[in-house]
């Protein structure tokens, strides 16, 4: 299986100080829009979401390192890819983009920037709002200070320590002989299904929350759990761990509110799926694939 989107590139090294600042890779957010050089709208899109993706990006390499001047409310050094620094920086909510450049949401530059951008550019959205939510000490309120070493910030008045945050979330793939369960959300774009998922609680086990969010959300019970794969997913800061898993008895009851709809599908009558951005549509693709090539449909 190729990596997935958002993977760490495997020539790109971390690190959290710069020895002697040059040129670099800069991956500037406004919000959650990057900045970039792009050519116009103009390619199809997988993703509901998107309209149209542009026909390029490209991050521009920086030779001065002080080119924002005094505009960022925050920088943080990346690391090194290709033996290039790579830098992290936030702008206001309102800055103009420089001339030639633009700002763009990340899910429409899937496949458009290069793979090791692109993933970087969502470690970096990460970190950045890791580093805007964690100023103030959690336990007493204190200006937090950055470690020179480590990606943590300390209070200097308690010493608590506050690193990234990664949040867990399960997701299940529920198959019923040749029948997948897909839902729709109701936040998702219309006609669009996916797999169950929901977050890891404190005290649980990743087995039992896909087995609680399952029954939580469609009324089914499952059994046989097996891993597929996990991803990182930068909206804002969850690890995707996903399975498949076998229907065990229970008639589909959606939840309240957190599911519109949810069916049983046959492989070839399947709705619209997520973007191939997501490993929801790796696991749902891996899946089809297995059950046309063991039957005969
Ligand atoms: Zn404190």
């Amino acid at each position: 299986m190729s990596e997935l989107p958002f993977s760490r590139p495997i020539d790109f090294e971390h690190c959290v100080t710069c020895e002697a600042p040059g040129e670099g890779h800069w991956f500037v957010f406004r919000g959650d829009q990057l900045l970039v050089e792009l050519g116009p709208l103009e390619r199809p899109s997988d993703d509901l979401r998107v309209r149209a993706r542009p026909a390029w990006a490209r991050l521009s390499l920086q030779k001065n390192h002080n080119w924002l001047g005094g505009a960022a409310l925050r920088t943080l050094y990346l690391g090194c890819l290709r033996k290039v620094d790579c830098w992290a920086a936030e702008l206001p909510a309102q800055a103009e983009a420089p001339a030639g450049m633009a700002w763009q949401g990340l899910r429409a530059l899937f496949t458009v920037l290069d793979d090791a951008h692109f993933a970087l550019a969502g470690r970096a959205l990460q970190l950045i709002d890791w580093d805007r939510t964690h100023q103030f000490c959690g336990r007493c309120g204190t200006r937090t200070e950055a470690h020179p070493q480590e990606r943590v910030r300390i209070c200097p008045a308690c010493q608590l320590s506050a690193y990234p945050r990664v949040a867990p979330a399960v997701m299940a793939l529920v198959k019923r002989q040749n029948q997948i369960l897909l839902a729709r959300s109701p936040h998702f774009p219309p006609g669009m299904y996916s797999a169950l998922a929901g977050f890891v609680e404190p005290g649980e086990s990743l087995e039992q929350c896909l087995a609680r969010e399952v029954a939580e959300e469609v009324g089914v019970q499952i059994s046989n759990t097996r891993y597929f794969a996990s991803q990182s997913w930068p909206f804002p800061h969850s690890l995707m761990i996903a399975f498949v898993c076998d229907w065990v008895s229970g008639e589909i009851k959606p939840q309240d509110e957190e599911i519109e709809e949810a069916n049983w599908f046959e492989v070839l009558q399947l709705p619209k799926l997520p973007s191939k951005i997501s490993i929801a549509r790796r696991l749902i693709d891996a899946v089809v694939e297995e059950i046309k090539s063991t039957t005969d449909v």
